[in-house]
Protein backbone atom coordinates (compact mmCIF):
# COMPACT_ATOMS: atom_id res chain seq x y z
CA UNK A 1 0.00 0.00 0.00
CA UNK A 2 1.10 3.48 -0.59
CA UNK A 3 2.12 4.16 3.32
CA UNK A 4 4.69 1.12 2.95
CA UNK A 5 6.14 2.13 -0.47
CA UNK A 6 9.55 4.07 -0.44
CA UNK A 7 8.93 4.61 -3.84
CA UNK A 8 5.31 6.87 -3.59
CA UNK A 9 5.90 9.25 -0.68
CA UNK A 10 2.62 11.13 -0.35
CA UNK A 11 2.14 14.33 1.46
CA UNK A 12 0.18 12.55 4.73
CA UNK A 13 -0.95 15.42 6.75
CA UNK A 14 -2.91 17.62 4.03
CA UNK A 15 -5.70 15.42 4.84
CA UNK A 16 -7.24 13.82 7.63
CA UNK A 17 -8.68 10.58 6.13
CA UNK A 18 -4.87 9.75 4.66
CA UNK A 19 -3.12 10.78 8.23
CA UNK A 20 -5.68 8.23 10.06
CA UNK A 21 -5.05 5.37 8.35
CA UNK A 22 -1.48 6.27 8.30
CA UNK A 23 -1.54 5.52 12.08
CA UNK A 24 -3.61 3.13 11.33
CA UNK A 25 -1.27 0.89 9.28
CA UNK A 26 1.36 1.59 12.53
CA UNK A 27 -0.80 -1.03 14.37
CA UNK A 28 -3.01 -2.87 12.45
CA UNK A 29 -1.08 -6.30 11.66
CA UNK A 30 -2.17 -9.17 9.21
CA UNK A 31 -4.97 -11.80 11.00
CA UNK A 32 -6.18 -9.15 13.87
CA UNK A 33 -9.38 -8.11 14.96
CA UNK A 34 -10.72 -4.57 14.49
CA UNK A 35 -14.05 -2.20 14.71
CA UNK A 36 -15.03 -0.07 12.53
CA UNK A 37 -17.67 1.92 14.54
CA UNK A 38 -19.01 3.98 12.52
CA UNK A 39 -19.55 2.17 8.71
CA UNK A 40 -20.73 5.10 6.53
CA UNK A 41 -20.04 4.68 3.33
CA UNK A 42 -17.67 1.84 4.34
CA UNK A 43 -14.35 3.88 3.45
CA UNK A 44 -12.79 3.19 6.40
CA UNK A 45 -14.01 -1.07 6.47
CA UNK A 46 -12.24 -1.00 3.12
CA UNK A 47 -9.41 0.42 4.16
CA UNK A 48 -9.26 -2.13 7.20
CA UNK A 49 -9.76 -4.88 5.44
CA UNK A 50 -7.10 -3.86 2.67
CA UNK A 51 -4.59 -3.96 5.55
CA UNK A 52 -4.92 -7.66 6.16
CA UNK A 53 -7.35 -7.30 8.94
CA UNK A 54 -8.97 -10.96 9.43
CA UNK A 55 -12.22 -10.13 11.67
CA UNK A 56 -13.90 -7.08 11.35
CA UNK A 57 -17.25 -5.62 13.25
CA UNK A 58 -18.75 -3.03 11.73
CA UNK A 59 -21.52 -1.01 13.27
CA UNK A 60 -24.22 1.89 11.99
CA UNK A 61 -27.58 2.75 12.74
CA UNK A 62 -28.96 3.19 9.23
CA UNK A 63 -29.26 0.01 7.24
CA UNK A 64 -28.05 1.90 3.72
CA UNK A 65 -24.63 2.17 5.51
CA UNK A 66 -24.44 -1.22 6.06
CA UNK A 67 -25.60 -1.88 2.15
CA UNK A 68 -23.13 0.61 1.08
CA UNK A 69 -20.17 -0.99 3.45
CA UNK A 70 -20.85 -4.44 2.33
CA UNK A 71 -20.93 -3.41 -1.36
CA UNK A 72 -17.98 -1.51 -0.93
CA UNK A 73 -16.32 -4.27 -0.04
CA UNK A 74 -17.83 -6.78 -2.57
CA UNK A 75 -16.73 -4.50 -5.27
CA UNK A 76 -12.79 -4.83 -3.73
CA UNK A 77 -13.04 -8.62 -3.53
CA UNK A 78 -12.69 -8.53 0.16
CA UNK A 79 -16.15 -8.93 1.54
CA UNK A 80 -16.22 -12.39 3.68
CA UNK A 81 -17.80 -14.27 6.44
CA UNK A 82 -14.89 -12.89 9.22
CA UNK A 83 -16.83 -9.47 8.46
CA UNK A 84 -19.47 -8.91 10.80
CA UNK A 85 -21.86 -5.96 9.48
CA UNK A 86 -24.25 -5.24 12.76
CA UNK A 87 -27.14 -2.85 12.66
CA UNK A 88 -27.00 -1.04 15.84
CA UNK A 89 -25.47 1.59 18.05
CA UNK A 90 -21.84 1.81 18.61
CA UNK A 91 -22.53 1.68 22.50
CA UNK A 92 -23.63 -1.36 22.67
CA UNK A 93 -20.30 -2.74 21.14
CA UNK A 94 -19.37 -5.21 23.85
CA UNK A 95 -23.09 -7.04 23.26
CA UNK A 96 -21.18 -8.44 19.79
CA UNK A 97 -17.34 -7.85 19.92
CA UNK A 98 -16.32 -10.99 22.22
CA UNK A 99 -13.03 -10.62 22.03
CA UNK A 100 -9.57 -8.29 22.55
CA UNK A 101 -9.27 -5.83 19.12
CA UNK A 102 -5.88 -3.95 18.16
CA UNK A 103 -7.96 -1.22 16.20
CA UNK A 104 -11.52 0.93 16.45
CA UNK A 105 -11.85 3.12 14.20
CA UNK A 106 -14.79 6.27 14.50
CA UNK A 107 -15.30 8.63 12.05
CA UNK A 108 -18.06 10.96 13.63
CA UNK A 109 -21.01 13.14 12.29
CA UNK A 110 -23.54 12.58 9.61
CA UNK A 111 -23.06 10.28 5.94
CA UNK A 112 -22.55 12.60 3.86
CA UNK A 113 -24.64 11.60 1.25
CA UNK A 114 -27.89 10.85 3.76
CA UNK A 115 -30.12 13.08 6.48
CA UNK A 116 -28.19 15.49 8.72
CA UNK A 117 -30.77 14.15 11.50
CA UNK A 118 -28.91 10.81 11.42
CA UNK A 119 -25.66 11.85 13.55
CA UNK A 120 -23.27 10.81 16.31
CA UNK A 121 -24.18 12.01 19.57
CA UNK A 122 -22.41 12.94 22.48
CA UNK A 123 -23.76 10.72 25.18
CA UNK A 124 -24.03 7.38 22.91
CA UNK A 125 -20.06 8.49 21.47
CA UNK A 126 -18.84 8.87 25.14
CA UNK A 127 -20.24 5.12 26.48
CA UNK A 128 -19.02 3.69 22.87
CA UNK A 129 -15.26 5.03 23.38
CA UNK A 130 -15.68 3.82 26.82
CA UNK A 131 -16.52 0.41 25.18
CA UNK A 132 -14.14 0.54 23.09
CA UNK A 133 -11.28 0.92 25.59
CA UNK A 134 -12.46 -1.98 27.43
CA UNK A 135 -11.86 -3.93 24.07
CA UNK A 136 -8.56 -2.66 22.68
CA UNK A 137 -5.70 -4.98 23.50
CA UNK A 138 -2.46 -3.31 24.91
CA UNK A 139 -0.60 -1.61 22.48
CA UNK A 140 -3.85 -1.23 20.40
CA UNK A 141 -5.22 2.11 19.20
CA UNK A 142 -8.48 3.73 19.01
CA UNK A 143 -8.93 6.46 16.08
CA UNK A 144 -11.31 8.99 16.49
CA UNK A 145 -12.11 11.44 13.53
CA UNK A 146 -14.21 14.10 15.09
CA UNK A 147 -16.36 17.19 12.95
CA UNK A 148 -17.42 20.45 14.72
CA UNK A 149 -19.13 22.41 11.93
CA UNK A 150 -22.65 20.79 12.42
CA UNK A 151 -25.05 21.31 15.10
CA UNK A 152 -23.81 19.37 18.04
CA UNK A 153 -20.55 18.60 16.41
CA UNK A 154 -18.83 20.84 19.01
CA UNK A 155 -20.16 20.30 21.81
CA UNK A 156 -19.57 16.19 20.76
CA UNK A 157 -15.66 17.01 20.17
CA UNK A 158 -15.13 18.97 23.20
CA UNK A 159 -17.15 16.57 25.23
CA UNK A 160 -14.58 13.35 23.74
CA UNK A 161 -11.55 16.18 24.32
CA UNK A 162 -12.02 16.40 27.80
CA UNK A 163 -12.76 12.07 28.38
CA UNK A 164 -9.54 11.81 26.75
CA UNK A 165 -7.97 14.38 28.68
CA UNK A 166 -9.06 12.78 32.08
CA UNK A 167 -7.67 9.34 31.08
CA UNK A 168 -5.22 7.74 33.28
CA UNK A 169 -1.54 8.62 31.88
CA UNK A 170 -0.64 5.55 33.54
CA UNK A 171 -2.77 3.39 30.83
CA UNK A 172 -3.16 5.68 28.26
CA UNK A 173 -1.19 7.61 25.67
CA UNK A 174 -3.97 10.69 24.33
CA UNK A 175 -3.03 12.42 20.97
CA UNK A 176 -4.69 15.06 19.39
CA UNK A 177 -4.27 16.39 16.16
CA UNK A 178 -6.13 19.25 14.52
CA UNK A 179 -5.23 20.76 10.95
CA UNK A 180 -4.48 24.62 12.59
CA UNK A 181 -4.56 26.47 9.52
CA UNK A 182 -7.43 25.12 7.43
CA UNK A 183 -10.74 26.87 7.18
CA UNK A 184 -14.52 25.74 7.58
CA UNK A 185 -14.12 23.23 10.45
CA UNK A 186 -11.97 20.41 9.25
CA UNK A 187 -11.71 17.39 10.71
CA UNK A 188 -9.15 16.75 13.77
CA UNK A 189 -8.25 13.51 15.43
CA UNK A 190 -7.91 12.01 18.36
CA UNK A 191 -5.30 9.14 18.91
CA UNK A 192 -5.70 6.44 22.01
CA UNK A 193 -3.36 3.73 23.14
CA UNK A 194 -3.40 1.31 25.64
CA UNK A 195 0.24 1.02 27.29
CA UNK A 196 1.83 -2.16 26.94
CA UNK A 197 1.97 -4.28 30.51
CA UNK A 198 -1.00 -2.88 31.90
CA UNK A 199 -3.58 -5.49 31.12
CA UNK A 200 -7.37 -4.71 30.21
N1 LIG B 1 -16.52 6.00 8.22
C1 LIG B 1 -17.58 6.28 7.29
C2 LIG B 1 -17.09 6.08 5.86
O1 LIG B 1 -15.96 5.60 5.69
O2 LIG B 1 -17.84 6.39 4.94
C3 LIG B 1 -18.24 7.59 7.51
C4 LIG B 1 -19.02 7.63 8.80
S1 LIG B 1 -20.23 8.94 8.87
C5 LIG B 1 -19.21 10.34 9.13
C6 LIG B 1 -20.92 8.66 10.49
C7 LIG B 1 -21.80 7.44 10.57
O3 LIG B 1 -22.10 7.19 11.93
C8 LIG B 1 -23.14 7.56 9.85
O4 LIG B 1 -23.25 6.57 8.88
C9 LIG B 1 -24.18 7.34 10.97
O5 LIG B 1 -25.32 6.60 10.56
C10 LIG B 1 -23.36 6.58 11.98
N2 LIG B 1 -23.87 6.62 13.36
C11 LIG B 1 -24.54 7.60 14.00
N3 LIG B 1 -24.80 7.24 15.25
C12 LIG B 1 -24.30 5.99 15.42
C13 LIG B 1 -24.26 5.06 16.51
N4 LIG B 1 -24.79 5.34 17.70
N5 LIG B 1 -23.66 3.87 16.30
C14 LIG B 1 -23.12 3.55 15.09
N6 LIG B 1 -23.12 4.39 14.03
C15 LIG B 1 -23.71 5.59 14.20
Amino acid sequence: MWYNSPMKKKNIIQNATQTALLFLSQYLHPGETAVDATCGNGHDTVALAKLGTKTIYGFDIQPQALDATKEALCREGLYSHHIHLILDGHENMRQYVKEPVQVVVFNLGYLPSSSKEIVTKTETTLKAISEALMLLKEGGLLCITMYSGHPGGQEEKDAVLSFAAALDKTRYHAVYLNMLNQRNHPPEILLITLKRGVGN
